[in-house]
């Protein structure tokens, strides 16, 4: 089974690779798809998370990265992915995610699987970490290695 796991990823936090470990004990492969999301006021470009994350990963052939445009359906079929991943760290992402799945199974048939944040990443969120860089603390133990 091939996972898609869609996000911002800005940045990738160890909140976000401890979902992709744990998915990796019971499908083959996870794609890592980076949103192209105009909208929003991004901290780190693109570019530069697709290097980042996929240089975490460069020794480990099971994980693929990519950015993507568009919807998240469609970027599923197109990568060759069976299943869609994401996380949830509290009841209040929940339900959100829940619509999220119920959009992907409507449009494209793709069915979501949630995995929910072990307790010692349940407080860490992309978000906290821009907000700490933003005021130059250091985000060291948040974030990936190779985003520092
Ligand atoms: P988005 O902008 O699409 O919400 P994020 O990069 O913020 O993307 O998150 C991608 C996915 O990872 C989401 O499903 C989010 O709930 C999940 N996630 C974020 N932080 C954590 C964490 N600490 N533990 C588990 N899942 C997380």
């Amino acid at each position: 089974m091939v996972v898609f796991f869609p996000g911002s990823f800005d940045p990738f936090t160890i909140g976000h690779a401890e979902i992709v470990e744990r998915v990796l004990r019971f499908a083959d492969k996870v794609v890592i798809g980076i949103g192209r999301n105009d909208a929003k006021n991004a901290l780190y470009p693109v570019e530069r998370r697709l290097d980042a994350i996929s240089k975490y990963y460069s020794t480990n052939s099971r994980v693929e990265v990519v950015a993507y445009n568009g919807l998240t359906a469609d970027a599923v079929r197109s990568c060759g992915a069976d299943v869609i991943l994401r996380g949830v760290r509290k009841f209040s992402d929940y339900e959100y995610e829940q619509s999220l799945s119920d959009i992907n199974r409507e449009l494209e048939g793709v069915e979501t699987i949630l995995l929910s944040a072990s307790p010692s990443k349940q407080y860490i969120s992309s978000s906290l970490v821009r907000e700490m860089k933003r005021f130059g603390k250091p985000i060291d133990g948040l974030v990936i290695e190779t985003f520092k």
